[in-house]
This record gives structure tokens, C-alpha cells and sequence, in this order.
């Protein structure tokens, strides 16, 4: 029987979840063996003041640089100039401030700064860059100020490279030693993009549950994290001052990237190689927020016994729990929060179908999608997002 399939299951991270976590930087710094960090973040976390809040939040006497070149999808060229920021500054690890770009290139930047000078398409996990990646990462601390990516317990990053394909750097080695978890950084986070950040959090939630890989701890945090988010996203998005809404959803992220060790699918496919179009401009939240319901469609022979679960926990009537019904609600919620509807609305041009459908097909999420989909597959898929 399939639910007895061989798994591999990997938990363990070290997360301070709390209203004043920040409080505690200093403490944490101790714990991941951090005594002169490099902060890696963006400019516009800067202008928040946010940057200025952990350099207020580190002990006495220890010396902080920055980086704060963090594009809005962090690419080889920015992660090289952190690394070397790191180099000069002497740091012995790493802070990431923000959102994934910042949390991604700042593990990252830590891989960098202490392996060899190679192209970092050596890295990526769909060249087996898993191997040639050592424990002389430098310990790395996330301090999450969106929720959405969970990548502050997450072991990667979503790295454009060189060449500009988007790929995944990931290992063991990359999981941050400390998730420090403070919902009021989020306070602060415009509607737009809490809504885009918090379908990203629900996307990894429901691709994860859906997913046919055996790991059922991972399927019952999705579900938890999906609950909460179901629940408290569109709060969030029209309050962003409501306490309650925000500590919620910085939970469903974190909850959505710990289930994702299971492995995402064909939403992440497809999201990852839009990502680098429009010279990296569209949000890959609001990529999934658009995806999803096209790929639930396309997934349910094989995931329609899940949706009953879908449903319940999303608080659908029983009529609800099919194709239809689930793939609506989601496109539904995404209607409400305001997001576009469709790729072309968000301006991707359609003279990309071909080549993100062949990406697809290459990216390290495909193999977790419950329906084995080929390049034509990804097209219909497209070509019905459009
Ligand atoms: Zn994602």
C-alpha cells in the first residue's frame, strides 16, 4: 500500500516564536556560536527602521556590519557581494533580516564566504550541489519580518544565478541554528504585501499536503498552518496592526516551510522559473496565489480523496470538498485579498509558456507533484492561468 512507502523524515530546529523575540538576539547569538555577524537585509527593511532595531538588540561592544543589497529575488551576483562583505567585515556568521530574499541570500552568503570560489550553479541541488556542501557554513540566525516563506526554518534558498536559471541551494548545513520569530517586525508589512507573502505561506501548506510523499508529521503541521492562515490572512491584510492576525500568520509560515521538508509540487515548479522573468520582478507568492487553483485542478485524480480533509479544515461545506469547490475557494480568498487573477494582470508576457513549461519540468520541485506532469501538462496549466 502507497501510505507505507519508505520515508525519511528530518525535525529539528531551534525557533524563539514570541510578541519582544528580538530581546533575546543577544542570548541567541550566543547559543549559534555568533560573536561578530554580518546582517544581511534590503533596503527597504532598512528605511523601516528594522535594521536599526537588531543593532539595538545586540550586547554590548559587538560589532555588526551590513549588507542591505538584497534584490527582490536575490541573485549569484548579490550573494558574492555579501560574501564578500562578509570576508571584510571578519564575521563568523550571519544575521538574515526580512523577508525570503533577505533570509535566502544571507544563508547563502554564508555558503559563499566559506567554500571554494566556484560558479554557484555547483551548488544548486539540482546539480548535486548537496554534496560539495560542507558543516564550514558559517552559522546563520533568520529573524523573519514577512510571513510567508518560512525560510527561517528552512535549509536553502532560492538563489537567480549567473546563467539566470533560478534554482534551489539547500543542505542541511544551511539551516539556520536560531529562527527568532517576533510577529510585531510584521506589524509593519504593507496589505499587498501581506496578502501575496500570506498565499505563499498557504500555497506550501496545501502543495505540501497534497503531495503523495510519506511524511506524516509534515501533512499534520500543513494542515495546522493552513488552518491558521485560512483563518487570519485576510485579518492581517485589513489590520495590519491586529496582534492576533500577525502572530498567526508568522505561525502558518513557519508551520508551511517546516511541512515543505516533505517536498513541494507543481505550483513551486512553475512559481520558481516565473520568478526570474521580468528581470525578477514578480512576487512569488502572488505566482502561487495565481497557480494554485490551476494545478489543483490538474492534480485531482490523484489528490480528490485529500479534498475532504481540504475542506474541513478550511471550514468548506461537505458539497465543497471536490475539484471545483477547493481550487474556487482558493482563487476566491486570493479575489478578496485583492491579488491579480491571472499571469497576464500581473504583466508576464505569454511568449514565455514554452520555456517555463521545459523549466519546470527541471526544477527540484516537479518530481513531488502528485501527478507526474509533462511539458505540455505545465503549457495547459499556463495557458490556463493566463
Ligand atoms: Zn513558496
Amino acid at each position: 500500500m502507497s501510505s507505507y512507502a519508505p520515508a525519511l523524515i528530518t525535525y529539528l530546529t531551534r525557533i524563539r516564536f514570541e510578541f519582544g523575540a528580538l530581546a533575546a538576539l543577544g542570548e541567541e547569538l550566543a547559543f549559534a556560536g555568533i560573536t561578530r555577524p554580518l546582517l544581511c537585509t534590503d533596503a527597504g527593511i532598512v528605511r523601516a527602521g528594522l535594521a536599526d532595531r537588531v543593532r539595538a538588540a545586540l550586547p554590548a561592544g559587538m560589532e555588526m556590519a551590513t549588507y542591505d543589497g538584497t534584490p527582490g529575488n536575490p541573485t549569484e551576483a548579490a550573494v558574492r557581494d555579501a560574501a564578500a562583505a562578509f570576508r571584510a567585515h571578519g564575521a563568523d556568521g550571519v544575521i538574515g533580516l526580512g523577508g525570503g530574499s533577505a533570509m535566502d541570500l544571507s544563508k547563502a552568503a554564508s555558503l559563499m564566504a566559506t567554500h571554494p570560489d566556484v560558479p554557484m550553479s555547483n551548488y544548486a541541488v539540482i546539480e548535486g550541489g548537496l554534496a560539495r556542501i560542507t558543516d564550514k557554513v558559517a552559522p546563520i540566525v533568520c529573524i523573519p519580518t514577512t510571513a510567508g516563506t518560512g525560510s527561517e526554518v528552512g535549509r536553502g534558498g532560492i538563489i537567480i544565478l549567473a546563467d539566470g536559471r533560478k534554482v534551489s541551494i539547500g543542505s542541511p548545513h544551511m539551516l539556520p541554528r536560531v529562527a527568532l520569530c517576533d510577529p510585531e517586525l510584521t506589524f509593519g508589512l504593507p496589505p499587498i504585501l501581506t496578502a501575496a507573502t500570506g498565499m505563499d505561506a498557504i500555497t506550501h501548506c496545501a502543495e505540501c499536503f497534497l503531495s503523495l510523499k510519506v511524511n506524516p508529521p509534515a501533512d499534520a503541521i500543513a494542515l495546522d498552518g493552513l488552518s491558521r492562515a485560512w483563518r487570519h490572512l485576510e485579518r492581517a491584510t485589513a489590520n495590519g496592526q491586529d496582534r492576533e492576525a500577525r502572530w498567526e500568520m508568522l505561525m502558518a509560515s513557519m508551520e508551511g516551510a517546516m511541512a515543505f521538508q516533505k517536498g513541494l509540487g507543481a505550483v513551486h515548479a512553475l512559481a520558481h522559473p516565473l520568478g526570474a522573468v521580468n528581470n525578477g520582478t514578480l512576487h512569488h507568492g502572488t505566482l502561487n496565489a495565481v497557480l494554485l487553483p490551476h494545478v489543483i485542478r490538474f492534480n485531482a485524480p490523484a489528490v480528490h480523496q485529500k479534498f475532504a480533509t481540504l475542506a474541513q479544515v478550511m471550514g468548506l461545506t461537505v458539497s465543497a470538498a471536490t475539484e471545483e469547490g477547493i481550487a474556487g475557494a482558493f482563487a476566491a480568498l486570493s479575489a478578496r485579498l485583492g491579488l491579480p487573477a491571472t499571469l497576464g494582470a500581473m504583466g508576464v508576457p505569454r511568449t514565455v509558456i514554452p520555456d517555463i513549461a521545459v523549466a519546470a519540468t527541471k526544477d527540484h520541485c516537479h518530481p513531488g507533484n502528485p501527478r507526474l506532469a509533462s511539458v505540455t501538462d505545465y503549457q495547459d496549466i499556463l495557458s490556463a492561468a493566463f
